[in-house]
């Protein structure tokens, strides 16, 4: 193997392994979002809020309701029992009756009204309930994947550190140098293939006649004029 084809081996090494602890992080990043479960628990927390002070507001409106029944019925009981003298008292005791019975007629009206408001939020707890239990084992079956993918990973992330060992190794030492170095300043491509015997692979420029010849010649590093990559011919 040639010195450049050495040094190109080991950049295919390295970017199958920036790219499998590319994928790890994102893994990382995905098992540590658990957004949706959150949203969901959030909007049937507030769901349950709802149809419990739904629930409060029909039985204050039954309380009243009956409040101001047994408020009418005593005043009826003492004005036909003869307990309430004198014309005017009764024609008052009469007026207080008939707004106890309005009262409780539109009490009952916003009963009814507050009924079908119970049922609503009831509606709507139950769906809040379903998304939630939907996302919750939506999110377990994902977490399931996302830990085989990262032992996955994590596997094949081994076995590329052997084989990188062993491509360091076959590299010169010099070389090595450069190389680590150019891959810390071109994120992490520090060696890109001659493409059509004249265009850098990695930048897309064509190479000047006489670095084409030294770059197809693979026996001294040759550097892309352009983006400055060191260039491998594979014939
Ligand atoms: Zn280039």
């Amino acid at each position: 193997m040639s010195r450049i084809a050495a040094l190109y081996a080991l950049q295919q090494t390295d970017s199958e392994i920036d790219s499998r602890l590319i994928s790890i992080s994102q893994i990382e990043v995905a098992l540590a979002d658990n957004s949706a479960v959150e949203v969901a628990r959030q909007v049937t927390q507030e769901a349950d809020t709802a149809f419990v002070a739904a629930r409060l507001a029909l039985r204050d409106l039954e309380i009243a309701s009956e409040d101001t029944e047994r408020h009418a019925a005593e005043l009826e009981k003492k004005l036909y029992a003869g307990q309430i003298k004198g014309i005017k008292e009764m024609g008052l005791a009469q007026h207080e009756i008939a707004t106890f019975r309005q009262r409780r007629k539109d009490l009952d009206d916003q009963g009814v009204e507050a009924m079908i408001a119970l049922e609503e939020a009831e509606t709507t707890k139950k769906a809040a309930k379903a998304i939630l239990t939907e996302a919750e084992a939506e999110r377990e079956k994902v977490i399931i994947t996302l830990q085989e993918d990262r032992v996955r990973l994590e596997g094949e992330l081994l076995e590329l550190r052997t084989e990188r060992e062993k491509r360091a190794k076959a590299v010169v030492p010099p070389d090595l140098i450069i190389y680590e170095k150019l891959r810390g300043q071109k994120q992490g491509i520090a060696v890109a293939l001659l493409q059509q015997g004249k265009l850098c692979g990695r930048c897309r420029v064509e190479l000047p006649l006489t670095k084409q010849r030294e770059a197809k010649n693979n026996a001294v590093i040759v550097y892309c004029s352009s983006c400055g990559r060191i260039l491998h011919f594979k014939p």
